[in-house]
């Protein structure tokens, strides 16, 4: 017997038949002898819907109410499952955030768990009911309703588990798991069997949405093993793990891309203390989050600057940038919305060299120009010309072996 706790999206909940099927499935492993702990989120577009009524009502909408608004979409969808699990004759009991409770900071919309109390669920448990909880919310110090940010759901479960010590967090949703690039640009791309905490970091921040981030966080912290896998399938998926010896021994796991980045390039900038400071601070102050940085050795004193920030922010960043770069007496302020980071992952990169020189190769072997390169332990980036995204992703993922050979070629 073990304790489990699963985790079903809004696309697996996603009507009333689907939480039909979802009950079934977790009954399935209730009737092993397991029990089951089983955090939902709002059906499908349920949240987008919420927002949207928010917005009817008030242009900017107080944050903590928005966070009453925002949890009644998970609170919808546990009371359903709750009621499909007992309309087949089984006990089943939901718990919202405050019910169970599950504790946070004070951050309205993207809350901080502080600390779960499990003793309400344990009871529960105890009682042979299965234990649906709420995803997404919580509830601060003063008695308020908090939300964890979108996504949450994830966060919710792997916390659940790391405080009840569960057996494995199961995450149910509409993939099969982890793949080495995005199968919807690369046929070829593989399911990986796991990954470990680090790398799936990488994935996630580089788009790869198919867990939120701040969940393999506290799962990392709290050494929480994660299965991701699909509703709609009975196949195994990726397990998320702590490092093993094995994985160092494959250089990449994955190749990444993300098109939703633009850059800004400063030419000859004077080269004296405090300048990076002076073009920064207003980026800074209006919240804009700047990604890589490249400044190049000084000629003559002047140097030329080039970094990038979100697309949704690149007008306002150059702007910002133009008026500084009049003030500091830079040349001029180039700007390029056609750019897109291409990186590769993997722990293995830390033990080998010659990983970046390959990537360089392959890239210059389909004439792909490299406009900005940025490493880290376990990841290489490029910034390429937009055009190229998809067949760079390609023949990335080819050279580094990460091809399903057993899928045909087109
Ligand atoms: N329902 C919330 C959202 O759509 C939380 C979640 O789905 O995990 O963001
Ligand atoms: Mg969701």
């Amino acid at each position: 017997m073990a304790l489990i706790v699963q985790k079903y999206g809004g696309t697996s909940v996603g009507s009333i038949e689907k939480i039909r099927d979802v009950a079934q499935r977790v009954l399935e492993y209730y009737k092993e002898g397991n029990q089951m702990i089983v955090v939902l989120s709002a059906m499908a577009g349920q949240t987008d819907g919420l927002i949207q009524l928010a917005r009817k009502m008030s242009d900017d909408p107080p944050s903590r109410e928005l966070d009453v608004l925002m949890a009644t979409g998970e609170q919808v969808s546990v009371a359903l499952f709750s009621m499909a699990v007992r309309s087949m004759g089984y006990n089943a009991c939901s718990l919202l955030g405050f019910q169970v409770p599950i504790h946070t900071d004070d951050l309205y919309g993207k809350a901080r768990i502080h600390d779960i109390d499990t003793d309400r669920i344990r009871k529960e448990l105890e009682k042979g009911c299965v234990v649906a909880v709420a995803g997404f919310q919580g509830l601060d110090r003063e008695g308020n309703i908090t939300t964890l940010g979108r996504g949450g759901s994830d966060t919710t479960a792997v916390a659940l588990a790391a405080a009840i010590k569960a057996d494995v967090c199961e995450i149910f949703t509409d993939v099969k798991g982890v793949y080495t690039t995005d199968p919807n640009i690369c046929p070829k791309a593989r399911k990986l069997e796991t990954i470990s905490y680090d790398e799936m970091l990488e994935m996630a921040s580089l788009g790869a949405k198919v867990l939120e981030i701040r969940s393999v966080e506290f799962a990392k912290k709290f050494d929480v093993p994660i299965h991701v896998r699909s509703t709609f399938s009975r196949e195994r998926g990726t397990m998320v793990i702590a490092e093993t010896r094995d994985m160092e021994k494959v250089l990449v796991s994955g190749v990444t891309y993300n098109k939703n980045e633009a850059r800004v390039t400063i030419k000859k900038v004077p080269d004296q203390p405090g300048t990076a400071a002076q073009i920064f601070e207003p980026i800074f102050q209006a919240g804009v989050v700047v990604d890589m940085i490249v400044q190049n050795t000084s000629e003559e004193g002047l140097t030329d600057l080039t970094f990038t920030v979100p697309k949704a922010d690149f007008h306002k960043t150059m702007k910002s940038v133009s008026e500084v770069a009049g003030r500091i007496g830079a040349e001029k302020v180039l700007g390029d919305e056609d750019i897109a980071k291409v990186s590769i992952i993997g722990v293995g990169m830390r033990n080998h060299a010659g990983v970046a020189q390959k990537m360089f190769h392959v890239l210059a072997s389909e004439n792909i120009n490299i406009m900005m390169i940025s490493t880290s332990e376990i990841k290489i980036s490029c910034v390429i010309e937009e055009k190229y995204t998809e067949l760079a992703v390609r023949v990335l993922h080819k050279a580094f072996g990460l091809e399903d050979e057993a899928y045909p070629e087109k």
